[in-house]
């Protein structure tokens, strides 16, 4: 009965009783493909890094700042979308790759979606605005 009231102290406002949140999720992955590949390799320095990556991942669970590891987590799943995001664009451009053409703006990096029509155009960005030439086989 103490060593439970204890144990509830101790758990008591503690990151890890909000649930496992995606950075907590990736880094098990990353952990156990580390270890996977070191079954193979037996590296120390992998070894090393796993261990880092698991006291970071038992930091971040029993850590009482809520909100700057919720930012972390934010971060993380920015990333993830932006990787997803990229992906799903390549997919798209190969599928199209017969009817559009993508173009990045040259004045803000924006990728545009123009339909293949072959010569020379004069695109004009709808997020900045401005013209630039494109030429299309
Ligand atoms: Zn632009």
């Amino acid at each position: 009965m103490n060593l439970r009231y204890k144990l509830n102290q101790f758990m008591y406002g503690r990151y890890v009783t909000y649930g496992m949140d995606l950075l907590t999720k990736v880094l098990l992955v990353i952990c156990i493909a580390l270890s996977v590949v070191n079954l193979f390799l037996g590296s120390y320095i992998i070894q090393f890094a796993e261990t880092l990556l698991f006291i970071y991942m038992f930091y971040r669970l029993f850590s009482k700042n809520i909100s700057k590891r919720t930012a972390e987590n934010g971060k993380m799943i920015n990333l993830l979308g932006k990787i997803k995001g990229f992906f799903k664009l390549r997919k798209r451009m190969h599928s199209e790759r017969q009817t559009h053409i993508y173009k990045k703006c040259p004045h803000c990096s924006v990728t545009l979606r123009l339909p293949r029509r072959a010569g020379e155009h004069n695109v004009n960005c709808p997020r900045c605005k401005n013209d630039f030439k494109v030429k299309v086989r």
